[in-house]
């Protein structure tokens, strides 16, 4: 396992190489986001740690470099930064996961860990709940053999769910999942989308599959 550390303060970096390396991971680091991005560009890493400032490109630069180039290597991003608002954006544009700093190298060995195991196979494998089926690759969804179209807000609902089946998602989850910062709470626009989608998926069925959990959410599942 070979994973690239991009991170400018150079204590910290040490600090996070040595950690890998105790733990036998290859660890490559760069110290600024331009050799960090060549880096990326130039081996095939299993994982990247990425800090969010960084000089000459920032974090969120290189991870939509990246992610615009079709790479898929899972990013863990470290940030001092603990806005909601900027968890949102960096997920948005294909982070994987988010360590706040100061953290414990127990908990970021634990993160490192989880990322290594669902691997690049995550961001592109089909999801199927019941007869529903979508493919994050093409962004298509079925149920059965019917193709559905959506709109952009939902098919990032659909897919918060999908990832998510079997468990309810309250309407806060769903609202730091799928929307932005400014997304009013008092408003009920989630309850509107739940509709789109009912109509567009659950609709002609034999089962529903969006489910209604009073007083809490919704929940996906048979
Ligand atoms: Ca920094």
């Amino acid at each position: 396992m070979r994973i690239l550390v991009i991170e400018d303060e150079k204590k910290v970096s040490n600090f996070i190489r040595k950690a890998l390396e105790e733990e036998r991971y290859a660890a490559d680091q760069a110290f600024d986001g331009e050799e960090g991005l060549d880096l990326a560009e130039t081996y095939d890493y299993d994982l990247i740690v990425l800090d969010l400032m960084l000089p000459k490109k920032s974090g969120m630069q290189v991870l939509q470099a990246l992610r615009k180039q079709g790479n898929e290597t899972p990013v863990l991003i470290l940030t001092a930064r603990d806005a909601v608002q900027q968890k949102v954006k960096m997920l948005d544009a294909g982070g994987d996961d988010y360590l706040t700093k100061p953290f414990s190298i127990e908990e970021f060995l634990a993160r490192v860990r989880a990322l290594l195991r669902r691997g690049k196979v995550g961001r592109t494998s089909l999801l199927c709940v019941s007869d529903l089926t979508m493919n994050p690759a093409t962004r298509e969804v079925r149920r059965g053999t019917r193709r559905i179209e959506l709109t952009n807000k939902e098919y990032a609902l659909l897919e918060y769910f999908m990832r998510n089946s079997g468990r309810v998602l309250t309407r806060s989850m769903i609202a730091e999942h799928v929307w932005n910062i400014d997304f009013d709470t008092e408003s009920n626009v989630i309850d509107v989308y739940v509709t789109y989608l009912r109509n567009k998926i659950d609709k002609g069925a034999a089962t529903a599959l969006i489910k209604t959990v009073r007083g809490c959410g919704y929940l996906l599942g048979e």
